[in-house]
């Protein structure tokens, strides 16, 4: 494993960059995929968000651009990015700017969801990068305002989010437009069939990379779920938020209609908190994400689309106020903290309706997620434990098999365990365990 940026045969404008984020050495995504983008190779990558991925293309892609110092024809761009949300190009838009911050770059973002103008007027005159949500693209392209002829490097950002959201045959025909000899790098936390097949139709002779085993939490995630009824779900998310040292935490829900809920109620609670999710605009939601990266808001309600890919350092916490209905979200949204090397906590409010989507994440992930309590009576109100969990959720398995008697167990988190996994974040709580919350005002 290749320990020094040095190493990889980027070009010093980009190391300058890197040394300013203050990034010591390569991520193993990033060991990988640099060398093999700047050899020109087609790459299959199995990484999850929070690896270091974005870097791991966008930093080849500059050091190519930077090689050639050519000027882009208009209409047309070098490379092209998609990613499956608003959020995550303009994420990895930043990410160009910020490693291309001591070269010359031009950027265009192409989403849907705001008028074209902008976006046509920008392509006019041609850029060197492309980042942009399949379906504006091609919609632009079919009307001729974008030329992909020239495109020499095509990125598929969180390729399996984007099947999820329909978006295959929309990057089907993107890519038939790209000529032939291009370099394609497909990116994806999972691998499932259809994402295998648009490799093997629109890949040459690819290098597979992967670095997570898949869908498995990062295990710097402490996680525990709490048996609360669905009723007492609101004061149970108050309790933890009021009673864990929250640095910044997102609150997942299943529905859109349920975030601006949850997020009223929060609100209500004083407890000053934004949501987003896809009725929301892209200026609101842009406006959200910016208080909440910037700490004027340290709580956001997020339905799982709107939160992909999200990358804010210094989540500490999520919680999921409903279970998702599919387990790999499960691993997508824990994956929002414990980023960058910290460690993070997730916890989980499970109602008895929601016990067997509890079983399916756990099958997943293969392991069970431990019991934590309900957050104190006196800081949360009257927030009872549920009714006990059926026994075979209660009981574990000693190293033999062995079923061990059932006994309610503390989670690690609420222990006041100091080393180990959950060392950086417990040494910052204090006596009383409140957490340092802002206030709406
Ligand atoms: P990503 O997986 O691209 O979403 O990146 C996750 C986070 O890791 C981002 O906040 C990056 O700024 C950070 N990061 C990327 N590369 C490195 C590195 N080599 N060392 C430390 N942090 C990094």
């Amino acid at each position: 494993m290749l320990k020094h940026f040095n190493e990889l045969g980027l070009a010093e404008p980009l190391l300058r960059a890197i040394d300013d984020e203050g990034y010591t050495q390569p991520t193993p995504i990033q060991a990988q995929v640099i060398p093999l983008m700047l050899d020109d190779n087609d790459i299959v990558g199995i990484a999850q968000t929070g690896t270091g991925k974005t870097a791991s293309f966008v930093l080849p892609l500059l050091n190519r651009i930077f090689a050639e110092r050519r000027r882009p024809a208009s209409k047309t761009c070098s490379a092209v990015i998609l990613a499956p949300t608003r959020e995550l190009a303009s994420q990895i838009a930043d990410s160009i700017r910020t490693y291309g911050r001591h070269m010359r770059v031009s950027v265009a973002v192409i989403l849907g969801g705001v008028k074209p103008g902008g976006q046509i007027r920008t392509m006019a005159r041609g850029v060197d990068v492309v980042v942009a949500t399949p379906g504006r693209l091609l919609d632009l392209v079919q009307t001729g305002a974008v030329r992909l002829d020239a495109t020499e490097t095509v990125v598929l950002d969180e390729a399996d989010q984007m099947l999820d959201l329909g978006f295959m045959p929309t990057i089907r025909k993107i890519l038939a437009k790209l000529p032939e000899d291009r370099q394609t790098v497909l990116l994806s936390a999972t691998m499932p069939k259809q994402i295998r097949a648009l490799a093997a139709d629109f890949l040459t002779d690819p290098a597979e990379v992967s670095v997570a085993p898949q869908s498995r939490p990062i295990e710097r995630i402490e996680q525990s779920v709490m048996h609360v009824e669905r009723a007492q779900k609101r004061d149970a998310l108050v309790g933890i938020l009021r009673t864990e040292k929250v640095e910044r935490a997102i609150v997942f829900t299943r529905t859109k209609r349920g975030a601006d809920k949850v997020c009223e109620f929060l609100q209500k609670a004083g407890i000053n908190s934004g949501a987003i999710h896809g009725n929301k605009s892209q200026p609101q939601r842009e406006r959200t994400l910016a208080a909440f990266r910037s700490s004027k808001m340290n709580i956001l309600v997020a339905t799982d689309i709107a939160a992909r890919g999200i990358d804010i350092d210094g989540v500490s916490h999520v919680i999921n106020f409903e279970l998702p209905n599919v387990p790999e979200a499960y691993v997508h949204r824990i994956g929002r903290t414990a980023r960058a090397g910290k460690s993070g906590i997730a916890i989980s409010l499970c109602e008895h309706a929601e016990r067997g989507l509890l079983r399916d994440i756990e099958r997943l992930i293969g392991n069970t997620v431990e019991r934590g309590d309900a957050p104190e009576k006196s800081i949360a109100g009257d927030v009872q434990q549920a009714e006990a969990p059926a026994p075979r959720e209660r009981q574990e398995r000693s190293p033999d098999g062995e079923r061990k008697p059932n006994k309610p167990r503390r989670p690690k988190w609420r222990r006041g365990k100091s080393k180990g996994a959950g060392g950086n974040r417990s040494k910052g709580r204090d006596q009383s365990g409140n957490a340092p919350l802002r206030r709406a005002s």
